[in-house]
């Protein structure tokens, strides 16, 4: 059963909503960690105000070499453990065999199949231990997050409540909190790279472009999501 979402205080802070959310969630809660700025700076807040939150991350094997590094910074920096989750590897062999190693630029189809694959099949995994998770969205990152809430639940996955601290920061701020703190950075960011995920499906952008115009840059913005986070 779905647990009841609190009201949050007015100009409730990251640490606030971590807390308030963890909780509400009553049980075990972790942030699904794609080794952002913004996950970063959630690991370091919670730190900071000595909340107790769980991590885990997804390796889709298509990841960047430089994502690795800065999971391996934080490791040292926060000793913290990070539970990792692979794709099922039948799949990913039957996904490569038929349909060959970059099959999610001929549609869009193709792309959501390779990110059910190697996304949303674990984290379904990820998420059946938990009652609450974590994640960086922010509401300016796109169109398609315009209406993201502090706390909701994730009806998707079993109605467990979704934790989104930095909802309402900009990119200003959170480049500034992670300048600030001397946080691990993912060198693509000083690259051009706004928004980070698997290699091939990620690229710099262009001044004056969205945060998220360099994922699957092929595709509408409508479309830019890889269904972690459908709601
Ligand atoms: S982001 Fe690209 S490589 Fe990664 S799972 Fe999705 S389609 Fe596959």
């Amino acid at each position: 059963m779905s647990s009841a979402i609190p009201e949050l205080p007015a100009a409730a802070s990251p640490a606030d909503i971590l807390r308030i959310g963890i909780d509400a969630a009553g049980g075990p809660v972790s942030l699904a960690c794609s080794f952002s700025l913004e996950d970063v700076a959630i690991i370091d807040i919670a730190h900071a105000a000595g909340i107790n939150l769980g991590l885990f991350a997804l390796d889709t094997g298509r990841l960047n070499e430089e994502t690795y590094e800065v999971a391996d910074a934080l490791v040292e920096r926060y000793r913290l453990k990070i539970d990792w989750y692979f794709p099922a590897h039948a799949e990913v062999e039957q996904l490569e065999r038929t349909e060959g190693l970059f099959s999610f630029r001929e549609s869009l189809d193709k792309r959501h199949a390779c990110c059910h694959i190697r996304k949303v099949k674990p984290l379904s995994r990820a998420l059946k231990e938990l009652r609450g998770w974590v994640t960086g969205m922010r509401r300016e990152q796109s169109i398609t997050r315009n209406d993201l809430k502090a706390l909701e639940h994730d009806e998707l996955n079993g109605g467990i409540l979704k934790i989104n601290p930095l909802l309402d920061w900009s990119e200003e701020q959170l480049i500034s909190y992670s300048d600030e703190q001397r946080l691990p950075k993912n060198h693509l960011y000083s690259q051009g790279y706004r928004s980070i995920g698997c290699a091939p499906c990620t690229r710099a952008v262009e001044p004056g472009e969205d945060a998220r115009a360099g994922r699957w840059w092929w595709e509408n913005p409508e479309h830019k999501e890889c269904g972690l986070h459908r709601r």
